[in-house]
């Protein structure tokens, strides 16, 4: 165990209105009887780790809720979870909370109840800012929404807000790209997340390119909108620090940064991942399954992998090249003690996708837009 790295604590709310045609995320529409069931597990899931002392002394950094949408619980069911944390694991006073909020799911009443509570940084799902967007792939709720959200937010406090968009949409153009993150600017977040859309089986989304509803995602297309973002986003002070994540200075997200720095978090909630001394683990996808081992102070863990150390040093240097800091050679020497994967590497920087200097091994330009690729190939 290594008492000095850093903890955060991701609770995973598997509720939505309805399910977007292209989420493939584990998730329940929500009903209230499901949500004060899952909250009443949740509390014991809590409990179960507090006794077993699983995260040995160290106060969370971060507490991030995520999801399907966290603010389909009511914010005060919300505001009980949060104080359940806080009496389990004493926390320092500048710990960043983030709540994952749906625009068209949060009134001012629930935002000013999140504050007043200590959740200091929200994270709107916004997609796009253009209304056409949003049919094809059955996302609920307008602009409009998002811009009374954002400014609803801004009124009770919050200063820490990033809105997530989607690129590479089927309606979507270079052109209404480009306006779109014109439009997200005048908001003035502090954080923005630039994903492209991926196509997931099993989504109705799938099924409707297969059947020639909706056009597929074309790829050119959506380098030169990953190119579009970098450069209005980058204009208008937001730096780009993870492919997908842009940032004022000093906004960078400090749960997800562990992630991608090698530190330790702890998820809670069916489908929860965690990644705690060494040891990745996962909670069963599906509540009903666990709520019923939370019932029985089973640990609700559907898998399970003890990390060696050479495997631990591999995943830190995949995870870490998504920042584009890169990672530092100490951890590349470490990672890559094998003279098989010092030659991967070697192909990899010949083809243009790594590059390095004395102190750091990153990405290229290249290597950012086909960073699995290259993570498919360190591992
Ligand atoms: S709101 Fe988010 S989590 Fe819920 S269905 Fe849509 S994409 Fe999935």
């Amino acid at each position: 165990m290594t008492p000095s790295r850093d903890i955060g604590l991701y609770i995973h709310i598997p509720f939505c209105r309805q399910r977007c045609h292209f989420c493939a995320f584990y998730l329940e529409i929500g009903r209230a009887e499901r949500i004060d069931a899952f909250c009443a597990a949740l509390a014991g899931e809590i409990d179960l780790y507090r006794t077993q002392d699983l995260l040995a002394g160290r106060p969370p950094q971060s507490i991030y809720f995520g999801g399907g949408t966290p603010t389909a619980v009511p914010a005060k069911q919300l505001v009980t979870i949060l104080e359940l944390i806080h009496s389990a694991w004493p926390t320092n006073t500048d710990i960043e909370i983030t709540v994952e909020a749906h625009p068209s799911t949060v009134t001012a009443e629930d935002l000013r109840i999140l504050a007043d509570a200590g959740f200091n940084r929200i994270s709107f799902g916004a997609e796009s800012m253009d209304n056409q967007d949003f049919a094809p792939i059955g996302r609920p709720g307008t602009v409009q929404d998002t811009e009374t959200a954002v400014t609803a937010a801004q009124a009770v406090g919050f200063t820490n807000i990033n809105l997530d968009l989607m690129y590479g949409l089927p309606s979507q153009t270079l052109t209404s790209w480009t306006k779109t993150l014109q439009s997200l600017l005048t908001l003035n977040p502090s954080h923005v997340s630039c994903y492209a859309l991926t196509i997931e089986e099993g989504t109705k989304l799938a099924n409707d390119i297969v059947r020639n509803l909706v056009p597929k995602p074309d790829d050119a297309l959506q380098i030169e909108m990953e190119s579009a973002a970098e450069s209005i986003l980058t204009a208008a002070g937001l730096l780009r620090y993870e492919i997908s994540n842009y940032a004022k200075p000093g906004s960078a997200c400090r749960h997800n940064l562990l992630y991608w720095t090698d530190q330790d978090y702890l998820g809670l909630g069916p489908s929860a991942q965690s990644y705690v001394d060494g040891v990745r683990f996962g909670n069963i996808a599906d509540l009903t399954a666990y709520m019923g081992l939370i019932t029985k102070h089973t640990p609700p863990i559907a898998e399970r992998t003890v990390l060696s150390p050479a495997e631990q040093q591999r995943d830190a240097l995949v995870f870490g090249l998504r920042l584009i800091n890169g990672v530092p050679r100490k951890t590349v020497d470490q990672s890559l003690a094998a003279s098989e994967s010092r030659h991967i590497l070697s192909q990899l920087m010949a083809q243009g996708l790594v590059e390095s200097d004395a102190d750091r091994l990153r990405l290229t330009p290249l290597g950012q837009r086909y960073a699995d690729t290259v993570a498919g190939e360190l591992f």
